[in-house]
């Protein structure tokens, strides 16, 4: 089977347990206006404008985003670390964009993952069909689900789509032998006041799936120059560079809601 894979990440250590492949696929429903990633979004393989200087003068070059990959040669790159996986109890983490965009692809390298006995992590934001919401679950060890936050006005305003579906889906949750841990990216002034925080671990107090931990990812401008080379304008709603958000008061509030808690992913 075929897909479309954005980047091949080797040796990461902040997309789940251990030392770590990750495999980015590419296509996101969601655009949130903070992406670092922006040429992820689009499912099709496309194109961005990086600058380079040849003999002594710049020129801007198309360069492709993402390619076409088999299965097989997704495998063949996640297998060459097999050594560093055993070793640091690491393993292999789909991201994206969106990985469950593209779920017959990903379902069919989480199986393969599993004959050769590697751990799998899929990295969410949780939109996507409930049926393939749940397969999914159900085939991978570790699920990264990203919440941006429970207001549904806000999520609407902040990504473009309502969070209703991806609200649905991890109430629904309930898959025995998988680890669930969320990530929550703390963005100043969007999801980091108390009021946003205590409704995230009251809905979190819902759901029936144990929250192995809570992470809080720091916001960062990286990445904003990339919405110029691919000829888009960054939000005018980012917050500015210098503001903070609010992670001792996030860490704290969940800790002692009863959540094991770490900054960074
Ligand atoms: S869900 Fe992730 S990849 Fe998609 S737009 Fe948001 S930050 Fe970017």
């Amino acid at each position: 089977m075929n897909g479309i894979v954005f980047d091949i990440r080797r040796y990461a250590v902040h997309d789940g347990p251990g030392i770590r492949t990750t495999v980015f696929l590419k296509g996101c429903p969601l655009r949130c206006f903070w992406c670092h990633n922006p040429e992820s979004q689009t499912p099709s393989i496309g194109f961005i404008n990086k600058r380079r200087t040849l003999d002594g003068s710049e020129e801007w070059l198309a360069t492709p985003v993402g390619r076409e990959m088999t299965t097989d040669e997704v495998m063949k790159e996640i297998v060459r670390d097999r050594l560093y996986y055993e070793e640091s109890k690491g393993g292999v983490t789909f991201s994206g964009g969106e990985p469950l965009m593209q779920h017959r692809f990903l379902l069919e390298l989480l199986q393969l993952c599993h004959e050769e006995g590697i751990h799998t992590a899929v990295d969410t934001s949780g939109y996507a069909n409930p049926e393939v919401f749940t397969r999914i679950a159900e085939a991978t060890d570790l699920l990264l689900f990203d919440i941006k936050t429970i207001d549904e006005q806000c999520h609407y305003e902040t990504t473009g789509q309502s969070n209703q579906i991806i609200l649905n889906n991890l109430s629904s949750l309930d898959v025995p032998n998988m680890e669930l841990i969320i990530r929550i990216p703390l963005i100043p002034g969007i999801n980091d006041g108390i009021n946003s925080l205590t409704d995230t671990i009251q809905f979190l107090k819902t759901i029936r799936q144990p929250v192995r931990r809570v992470d809080f990812l720091p916001f960062h401008r990286l990445g904003q120059h990339k919405y110029e080379a691919l000829g888009l304008s960054p939000s005018p709603k980012l917050p500015d560079p210098h503001s903070i958000a609010n992670t001792p008061e996030a860490l704290a509030l969940f800790s002692a809601a009863g959540f094991r808690v770490k900054e960074g992913g």
